[in-house]
């Protein structure tokens, strides 16, 4: 039975990890600072022995000498733009010095280990749609650089420690991702949507909606993970995500169509350095992991859609 550590695991997309894990039989170490996880994605998990959870910040030294960790999932750090701005030094500080805590990890426990990059490593890309060789157009001043760089520079730590301490590395860049469990104040455009639409507000499109984004369900990217962390012989980078591009416009559209909303739209200005497309080539993730996303658009929204039902309901 392996044991991994899952940094972010009480995330969005770290507690559909956890879950995924457990069910492959895997033994679960959660590490979160709660700051934009939640206990409530995780509680169910609390009964299970093969499951514990550990309030801890990746900037601070963790020391976990009792046990033999086999792998380790990085991906502690908040990944919406509202998020990630609250605390900018903070935000590079967990893709710097929290990165280079992980990876002292895994070079101790000889651990094979994970780290959740991003299409932001891309930043308002020029190359359309993004192949993992494209080096990308960031603003290393803006304010979506403490992510994007951060961001960066976790890759090139995870190559270093490769190159020169032979730890074993994993990367995915991961494109927009929606699913179950998004936060309520998360910030992001499919579930500030959903809400909107749910609550019979109106939905608030940045700029005029025409920049382009593409939709992964939560549990084909973390298929994708998975699949990755257990191919030998394959470091990534690699793109997972959901290659079928829509306008925000669409998004909205579609949003309405499937909650009924009738409160319309409201154009609001765009914020800086928004990246006018962003559509992942996945040919690679395709030919080494044999992967390829199932769930389309309609069927996860409607998911979604359900999940944030049964969410609102219960806060009432
Ligand atoms: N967006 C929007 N309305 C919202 C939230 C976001 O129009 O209420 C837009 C945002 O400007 C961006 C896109 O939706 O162009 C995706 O934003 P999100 O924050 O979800 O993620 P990003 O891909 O920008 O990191």
């Amino acid at each position: 039975m392996k044991t991994v550590l899952v940094t972010g695991g009480a995330g969005f997309l770290g507690s559909h990890l956890c879950d995924y894990l457990l069910a492959k039989n895997e033994k679960v170490i959660c590490i979160d600072n709660l700051f934009t996880g939640s206990k409530e994605n995780i509680k169910h998990l609390f009964e299970n022995g093969d499951f514990k959870f550990i309030n801890h910040d990746i900037i601070d030294p963790l020391y976990l000498d009792d046990v033999i960790i086999d792998q380790i999932y990085n991906l502690a750090c908040p990944a919406s733009p509202i998020h990630y701005q609250l605390n900018p030094v903070r935000t590079v500080k967990a893709n710097t010095i929290g990165v280079i805590n992980m990876l002292g990890i895994a070079k101790k426990h000889k651990a094979r280990i994970f780290q959740a990059s991003t299409s932001e490593v891309y930043g308002d890309p020029l190359e359309h749609p993004q192949k993992e060789n494209y080096r990308g157009n960031v603003n290393t001043i803006g304010p979506r650089a403490c992510y994007d760089e951060g961001k960066r520079v976790a890759e090139t730590l995870f190559f270093d420690y490769h190159r020169n301490h032979k730890v074993d590395i994993r990367i995915v860049r991961i494109f927009n991702t929606y699913g179950p469990r998004m936060a309520i104040n998360d910030g992001r455009v499919v579930s500030n949507f959903i809400i909107q639409a749910l609550q019979g507000n109106p939905i608030t499109i940045y700029g005029q909606g025409e920049q382009t984004r593409s939709f992964c369900y939560v549990d084909d990217l973390i298929r994708g993970i998975y699949t990755l962390m257990n191919t030998d012989n394959f470091t990534g980078p690699v793109n997972i995500g959901n290659p079928n591009e829509f306008t925000i416009k669409e998004l909205a559209d579609l949003v309405v169509e499937l909650t009924g909303n009738k409160s319309g739209l409201i154009f609001k200005d765009l914020p800086q350095d928004d990246p006018q497309k962003r559509k992942p080539d996945i040919s690679l993730a395709r030919e080494v992991l044999n992967w390829e996303p199932q769930k389309q658009l309609k069927e996860g929204l409607r998911s979604t859609i359900d999940y944030f039902k049964s969410v609102l309901s219960y806060e009432k």
